[in-house]
């Protein structure tokens, strides 16, 4: 195995060490190649691959951080051809919450969402991405 230097703010080393020791991982190394996998794993799904699929894409940030929402403007023009809708608002005291929804391949949308993780200062990302092809009528027309 190749040892790699990773930096990281102490405060999340600590919580690795806890959940190491909590869940019975031989050590950091253990639960950082594991997290690896399960995030690289995440868009690999063959039951999304090649469909028409929807995605909603909430971000949390903080009211002051206007780099956060000025990611999020660009990220919007970047792909105007994937993001179905965009809405913005305002949660608790002092938090700004970014909604995408987005319809496209699991390619572009794994890239957007990717994109959006990356983007510094961030409080929270979630997502959740469902196959829109194949919605049969609930009740059969006839
Ligand atoms: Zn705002």
């Amino acid at each position: 195995m190749t040892v790699v230097s990773v930096s990281m703010p102490e405060e999340l080393v600590e919580r690795i060490d806890a959940f190491a020791d909590e869940h019975g991982y031989t050590g950091r190394s253990e639960v950082v190649r594991d997290a690896s996998r399960s995030l690289l794993g995440e868009f690999e799904d063959k039951r999304l691959e090649n469909r028409d699929l929807m995605a909603v894409v909430t971000v949390i940030f903080d009211y002051e951080t206007t780099s956060v929402e000025e990611r999020m403007m660009g990220l919007r023009h970047d792909y105007e051809g994937l993001v179905a809708a965009n809405f913005h608002s305002h949660v608790g005291s002092h938090y700004c919450m970014e909604l995408f929804v987005l319809e496209g391949r699991l390619e572009p949308i794994s890239t957007f969402v990717g994109k959006i993780r990356a983007t510094q200062d961030t409080l929270s990302v979630d997502y959740s991405v469902m196959p829109v092809d194949e919605f049969g009528p609930a009740v059969p027309s006839e």
